[in-house]
């Protein structure tokens, strides 16, 4: 079998072993006559198949009891509106650290709900680095960041200290790649396509003590209650995508956990980023310190060539 590296935007490739165990029962799954793609999300296998993701997220990541679960849809640009139409109080306002294309669309979508104020950005640069920040608006109700911006290549290595204002980070690329604090976040979100499944569910971890808070305007579906409250099966979920998560959650614990996974990517960094710091042909864009362990982007010495190369 010819397998290749995928370096492409979009979705990332899984353990063959789970794409084999998935092929071994998509006929038939555990004796029930049909393949996942087929079977009630509310039928006891379904229930089991939920429940064990979310069992295995919370024990990967060390959840604390006083966070919510949720497997939803819409990918992580959903949450760019969940984010404010649930958690925007009477001041309507949240901070943003924008570091690049998805923590700027993030502030442009909040901002049809009330107000987020851009504190800082690395724009200017064409996002080389993150901004180290350790001031935010009082009146805040969340200050957002973007934690590993897939495109630029750069990665907090700092949580900053927001004080009592809740802190929302999209992990979108880089959830589970590496160990984290979930008590520092107060919500964290991401696309699994990357990271955790095939596209089609989006994590989010909330805090509970911001459920239920949500804008009056806030559409059914985009309600961080309902979905918790309903265990995600508040409509039919993506099934066969929640079925694919479990199986990559369980061939992340019999690897051996989220350090053995952050072991593996700082090898595979260390060897790439060794090679373009020695290079003089190859050059990486983002600054040394704050260099991403997922996404490593590098540019030639010239336009033509960066054509030619892509
Ligand atoms: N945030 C980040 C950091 C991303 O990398 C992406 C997509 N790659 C998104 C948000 C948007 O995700 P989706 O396509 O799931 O909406």
């Amino acid at each position: 079998m010819n397998r290749v590296f995928n370096f492409a935007a979009g979705p990332s490739t899984l353990p063959v072993d789970v794409l084999k165990k998935a092929q071994n029962e998509l006929m038939d799954y555990n004796g029930c006559g049909m393949s996942v793609m087929e079977m009630s999300h509310r039928s006891a296998d379904f229930d089991k198949i939920v429940k064990d993701a979310e069992k295995l997220m919370r024990e990967l990541l060390d959840i604390p009891e006083n966070y919510s679960v949720m497997f939803l849809q819409g990918g992580a640009s959903t949450q760019f509106a969940m984010i404010p139409l649930n958690l925007f109080g009477k001041n309507k306002k949240a901070d943003y650290i924008v570091t690049g294309a998805w923590s700027k669309k993030a502030a442009e979508e909040a901002s049809k709900y009330g107000t987020a104020n851009i504190i800082a950005s690395s724009e200017e640069t064409n996002y080389t680095y993150i901004p180290k920040v350790d001031e935010f608006s009082k009146d805040a109700d969340y200050v957002h960041i973007t934690m590993n911006n897939t495109i630029y290549g750069t990665s907090y290595k700092y949580v900053p200290d927001t004080g009592d204002i809740p802190l929302v980070a999209d992990m979108s690329s880089n959830i589970m790649s590496e160990k984290i604090d979930v008590s520092k976040y107060a919500v964290i979100y991401a696309g699994a396509q990357k990271n955790l499944a095939p596209s089609g569910v989006t994590l989010a971890i909330v805090r509970n003590d911001l459920i239920g808070k949500h804008m009056d305007i806030t559409p059914t579906m985009l309600q961080y209650k309902i979905h918790a409250d309903k265990g995600s099966l508040y409509n039919t979920p993506p099934c066969w995508t929640i079925y694919i998560l479990k199986l990559v959650l369980e061939w992340a614990k019999q690897l051996g956990g989220v350090d053995v996974i952050e072991a593996n990517n700082k090898k595979k960094a260390d060897l790439l980023y060794n090679y373009l710091d020695s290079s003089d042909f190859y050059n990486g864009t983002a600054v040394k310190e704050d260099r991403s362990l997922m996404n490593v982007p590098f540019v030639l010495p010239n336009d033509d060539l960066n054509a030619k190369f892509s």
